[in-house]
């Protein structure tokens, strides 16, 4: 590490980049090469090859995340969904139990209630307000507990200081999904959990054009998950990397003005009269807004909202609207709108999405970049002609 700098802004341009630079090239390039020229000493991880996570762009990305989530080690993966699936598969092996979050990304839901179970791990859902629950679902075979920041669409906020305190005392591995908060809000490493992933095709990259993913841990916990990777097959390619190496550059500077922007829209939302209902941490009525206002940084650039009139009011909205674009995904430049019920979360039934308070005439913002007078008067017209 170097000790010239400690701000995350710094750790996000410097960390981890070669020095001295190579060939004087101030930006890391790209290095489109498979294979290295082989250096000696035999041994399996002497072995420079691309799947084994082992190219320049690979390294220089491990090391820079592990500086930003504060850890010891980290590793990129191909998307968000491989780095869960392969940290969770490092963790978990056939007869262990899993805790997770009751309301998880739709992935990472099918991962656990589908694929784990296939390969014999079981799991149960835990509410994550509720920690005095959490100690009646714990079987003898419990390995880990699973959360996620702030959940989706409904930005509720687990009670996450207590699930690190919990799982230490019960010996259990913490992982936590950090992709809504990006570890410019919350650095979950720093109050005790032991895996941090991320998509990093959200806030981590920025600019909706490339899907990666991150998870970071004690360099034991990582080494364990690159020979799953190694196996799996899940490493990032080099331009991929440089792409998302370029994108953190800017990620302090891009979430920072996310957040003042996803507060002052979701005010003027809560005012409004065509607008039944809004969901942001940094709403006082907001039922985890104190702990948000303790535990991060920002409240974060997403916000989930319900005008009057349900899904079909929903939709005249969404469609008269012209500086927001209708897509799926989130934490981009581009501000992406979505009704999850007919989106994101259409592979869950109508009891489904019922039980977890996704109503079909939900709304999920992703604020981005664009000047924030512009999307609220944007909104405002739309609005007008529900
Ligand atoms: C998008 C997302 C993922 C999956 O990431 P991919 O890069 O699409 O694989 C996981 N968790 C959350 C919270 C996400 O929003």
């Amino acid at each position: 590490m170097n000790e010239a700098f400690s701000g995350v802004e710094s750790k996000l341009i410097h960390a981890g980049e070669p020095r001295p630079q190579v060939d004087g090239a101030v930006v890391t390039p790209i290095f489109q090469s498979s294979t290295y020229l082989y250096e000696g000493t035999p041994g399996y991880h002497d072995v420079r090859y691309i799947r084994l996570s082992t190219n320049p762009n690979q390294r220089v990305l491990n090391e820079k995340i592990a500086a930003l989530e504060n850890t010891e080690a980290a590793l990129v993966a191909t998307s968000g969904m491989a780095a869960i699936s392969t940290s969770l598969l490092s963790v978990l092996s056939a007869g262990d139990h899993l805790l997770a979050l009751d309301c998880l990304y739709g992935g990472t839901h099918g991962l656990v209630t589908k694929d784990l179970t296939q390969l014999g791990i079981t799991y149960t859902f835990i509410d994550g307000q509720n920690s005095d629950s959490w100690r009646e679902a714990l079987r003898q075979n419990t390995k880990a507990i699973y959360v996620e920041t702030l959940t989706n669409p409904l930005l509720q906020f687990p009670d996450v200081e207590a699930v690190a305190r919990f799982a230490k005392s019960n010996n259990l591995v913490s992982m936590i999904d950090n992709t809504f908060a990006s570890p410019i809000n919350l650095r979950p490493a720093d109050f005790g959990f032991d895996l941090v992933m991320e998509s990093g095709t959200k806030y981590l990259n920025g600019h909706n054009d490339i899907v990666a993913g991150t998870v970071a841990g004690s360099s034991d916990h990582i080494l364990h998950i690159k020979h799953k990777l190694d196996h799996l097959g899940g490493s990032l390619d080099p331009h991929a990397c440089f792409l998302l190496q370029r994108g953190l550059k800017t990620l302090a500077v891009r979430v920072r003005y996310q957040c003042e922007s996803a507060l002052r829209i979701a005010g003027y939302l809560s005012e409004h009269p065509a607008v039944a209902r809004v969901m942001y941490p940094g709403l006082p009525d907001h039922p985890q807004h104190d702990r948000a206002q303790k535990l991060l940084s920002g409240f974060g650039g997403m916000i989930s909202f319900e005008v009057a009139g349900g899904a079909e009011a929903a939709d005249r909205f969404m469609r008269s609207l012209q500086v927001a674009t209708l897509a799926p995904s989130l934490g981009g430049v581009e501000t992406l709108i979505v009704r999850p019920a007919a989106a994101v979360h259409s592979g869950l039934s109508k009891e489904e999405r019922d039980a977890s308070g996704i109503s079909d005439g939900l709304i999920r913002l992703s604020v981005g970049l664009e000047t924030t007078d512009d999307l609220i008067a944007d909104f405002d017209r739309a609005l007008g002609s529900v």
